[in-house]
């Protein structure tokens, strides 16, 4: 079994992360800063002899870590705040500096990390490095249209930094490195306030409050359940062979928002009314992943239908 290094190990999706490796047998080293991450996402695991959690910020020296975690087989990048949200103050948007350092000084201090420890990389990047896209549905090879100083700058470039490095170090020092750009996940454990559709529009429902569609509510999105985006990430982060491969990994079923906050009004028999708000700059227009370089390379497609994730997700914040 493999010793696996997480940094963004207390986020949502890193969380999930980090309870299937410790599942599938692996021993798991947790790192986060817990900025947006949350201690409460990996609570169950905390008293578990094979997973470790260390409070540092991978943007400083990791020296304080490097000899007390061994020898690492794996590490999975997925520091770094992500929700877009300006009204959530855990959004990129309110830590903009953190976010660019974090995935530049901190995704090259953990391929430093790989480089000594002759791991396995994964970058966790995301479909924000296509920007608003002129081409649709998504294809890896699309370069992307991003706005390089707009507000969601921060965080779309300083992922392509994130890839343009991991990839320098895959060619200047031979290391093996992969490159996964996550399309909209949901799922239990998001966080309720960080300002994601999902959450927002779930919450607003369950609590009476008026569900916010920004703009017209014509904008698409695909939304991935989390369960489906693990078994990915566990499949292009660990599998052999797969060195220089960037691959999306998302759910192709493309709805707009407009039908996102009718469902979710429905689902859960709520009165809220619908209401719209001004549409924040830069919101990408359309966006739906092509799956098929995941579908080959990695045998993987999305399980959960829309309906069903959103019925767990639905019931994990009727409990909450
Ligand atoms: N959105 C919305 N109401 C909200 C939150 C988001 O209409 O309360 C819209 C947002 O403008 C975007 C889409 O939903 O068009 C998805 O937003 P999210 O913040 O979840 O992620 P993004 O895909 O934009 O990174």
């Amino acid at each position: 079994m493999a010793r696996i290094v997480v940094a963004g190990g207390a986020g949502f999706i890193g969380s999930h992360l980090c309870r299937k490796l410790i599942n599938d047998g692996h021993s798991v080293f947790c790192v986060d800063n817990l900025i947006t991450g949350d201690k409460k996402n990996i609570t169950s695991l905390l008293d578990n002899p094979a997973f470790s959690f260390f409070n540092i910020d991978i943007s400083n020296s990791l020296d304080t870590i490097t000899q007390r975690i061994g020898d690492i087989n794996y590490i999975f990048n997925l520091a770094s705040p992500a929700s877009p949200n300006k009204n959530s103050e855990k959004s990129y948007i309110n830590y903009p500096i953190e976010t660019l350092v974090v995935n530049s000084k901190g995704t090259q201090n953990l391929l430093d990390l790989a480089r000594e420890k002759k791991a396995v990389f994964l970058f966790a990047s995301t479909s924000e490095v296509y920007g608003d896209p002129k081409e649709s549905p998504q294809k890896e090879t699309y370069f992307g249209n991003v706005n390089p100083n707009g507000v969601r700058s921060v965080y779309d470039e300083a992922k392509r930094y994130g890839e343009a490095i991991t990839f320098a170090y895959m060619r200047k020092y031979g290391i093996d490195a992969r490159i996964v750009r996550i399309f909209n996940t949901y799922g239990p454990f998001m966080q309720k306030d960080d300002g994601r559709v999902v959450t927002a529009f779930i919450n607003q429902a369950l609590e009476g409050l008026p569900i916010t569609i920004y703009g017209d509510g014509k904008q698409t999105r695909s939304f991935c359940f989390v369960s489906d985006m693990v078994e990915g990430l566990v499949r292009l982060g660990i599998q052999a062979g797969l060195s220089g491969q960037i691959v999306n990994l998302g759910n192709p079923d493309e709805r707009n928002i407009f039908e996102i906050a009718e469902r979710i009004k429905e689902m859960t028999g709520s009165s809220s009314e619908i209401v719209f708000e001004e549409l924040p700059e830069d919101d990408p227009k359309i966006r739906k992943p092509d799956i098929t370089r995941a579908k080959e390379v990695l045998g993987w497609e999305p399980a959960v239908s829309l309906e069903e994730g959103l019925k767990q997700t639905i019931e994990y914040f009727r409990n909450f």
